[in-house]
């Protein structure tokens, strides 16, 4: 099964080649999806007996593969939210494959969960969490908003057992009509029921409305979640005034800030976030607006010892884990082994420093701001909303969806950028998240210039 030593090293040699030369690329194009069809034609045929060998297999993935995948951290994309993870990121991620850490657990990977402790700290700290908060790299946002629900849900079943209270038919989980689509797939996973509670005028959940939903169901609510950022617009819930709504009626609050929470690390934007602190749990996406490669959400808890009780995995080869006071990463969400995804960002963290994560997502509010007044001033485009964070949504007048679609298409065919038209109330509209440094003016006003 293992190849000779001398073969080994070869692959290792031919594979970090190619990715050392990505990595430090300059230029890398945009690049744009393929067709089933025309993949079939360029690329199947790799499977095979006795294997093709690695620098056929390389050359494969660099010369097609790779060009039919979109470069998400490319200065153009501005699409969903975009990639832009450091390059000491990036090379550090090679490390944590070449290293096998199980990060699931101390016993196993005690090191590595270690150094991710330190970063969970670290944002906790920002966020105005207690020192007794911790948590837990996930995958991903919407795992981690799973798993703080699981918890939230599991709180509250303890609370209701201990009180004599029943449960009740249906649990609820309140959030904004806004809120991520994660939340309903949650919900749908739980088989429990999310309730929309509308916005406010500025596009904010607030806390009336929130005691409003809580009046309407009662004990049925375990959680209310609040978005730090959400996906569409950037906008920010008014969060402190929900946070005083949960703590008034003992609710566990949940915060998804998967895209936005990570704007509170620059100083101006913290009383945006005002109320973070009195968050049961909360998310930020280091592969969104930290600079990480994908895949992770930070998923911290305010107590730890809430997610254990829920998310604990027991079985008898695992006894000797879950048997000992240990800190393990497993217990806190919905997985058992795990990659120690947090590592990439505590490298570069370590190497930069603080303060260069902050001026990094400043560059992305400032841009944001600096387009949104360029675009009131060009005729024929209009924003949507002032922009909050660093996602920027504006119109084409007399434009529809089809118009839209097509100028987007070819914005991607001529390699200038990837801007896939978003909806506003039924109205198609254009929208620029930012979050590279890389991305400049210049490269927000070439795009403008070809709407005209
Ligand atoms: C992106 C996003 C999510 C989902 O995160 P994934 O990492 O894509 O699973 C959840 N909530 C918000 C607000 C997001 O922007």
């Amino acid at each position: 099964m293992h190849a000779n030593s001398d073969e080994t090293h070869a692959t290792v040699d031919i594979v970090l080649d190619y990715a050392q030369r990505r990595a430090v690329y300059e230029n890398v194009p945009l690049d744009k999806p393929l067709t089933p069809r025309e993949l079939s034609r360029l690329a199947s045929g790799s499977i095979t007996r006795d294997g093709i060998g690695a620098r056929r297999a390389t050359a494969l993935f660099e010369n097609v593969l790779a060009p039919a995948c979109v470069t998400t951290d490319h200065p153009s994309y501005l699409s969903f939210i975009p990639s832009a993870p450091t390059k000491a990121a990036i090379a550090f991620d090679l490390v944590v494959s070449a290293s096998s850490v199980y990060g699931g657990s101390w016993m196993e990977g005690s090191g590595a969960v270690f150094a991710e402790n330190e970063v969970l700290h670290w944002l906790a700290a920002e966020f105005g969490l207690p020192a007794g908060a911790g948590g837990v790299f996930m995958q991903g946002g919407t795992i981690g908003n799973l798993s703080a629900l699981v918890t939230a849900r599991d709180a509250a079943r303890r609370r209701h057992r201990e009180s004599g209270v029943a449960d009740p038919a249906r649990w609820v989980v309140v959030c904004s009509a806004e809120a991520h689509s994660s939340i309903a797939s949650a919900a749908a996973v739980m088989d429990v029921d999310a309730v929309g509670v509308p916005v406010g005028d500025d596009g904010r959940l607030h806390g009336d409305a929130v005691a409003a939903a809580l009046d309407a169901h009662g004990d049925a609510v375990f959680a209310v979640v609040a978005t730090g950022g959400t996906t569409n617009f950037g906008i920010v819930d008014d969060i402190s005034s929900i946070a005083e709504v949960t703590r008034d009626r003992g609710v566990w609050l949940h915060i998804d800030g998967a895209y936005g929470l990570a704007a509170m690390l620059v100083p101006e934007m913290r009383a945006v976030f005002a109320g973070v602190e009195h968050a049961d749990s909360l998310i930020v996406d280091p592969h969104k607006w930290l600079f990480a490669p994908f895949d992770a959400c930070a998923l911290i808890y305010r107590e730890p010892d809430r997610a254990r009780l829920a998310h604990t995995q027991h079985a008898e080869y695992l006894d000797t884990l879950t048997g000992s006071a240990d800190w393990n990463p497993s217990d806190l969400g919905v997985q058992l082994t795990r990659r120690a995804r947090g590592l990439p960002l505590w490298f570069s963290l370590a190497t930069h420093g603080t303060e260069m994560y902050r001026a990094a997502i400043a560059h992305g509010i400032d841009l944001a701001r600096e387009i949104a007044d360029e675009i009131g001033r060009r005729p024929g485009l209009s924003l949507v909303r002032d922009p909050q964070l660093s996602v920027v949504v504006f119109r084409r007048e007399g434009w529809s969806l089809a118009d839209y679609a097509a100028w987007s298409d070819r914005l991607l065919d001529d390699q200038v950028g990837f801007v896939v038209p978003s909806s506003h109330r039924g109205e198609p509209v254009l929208r620029f998240a930012i979050v590279s440094p890389l991305t400049t003016m210049d490269t927000l006003t070439g795009i403008l210039d070809t709407l005209s």
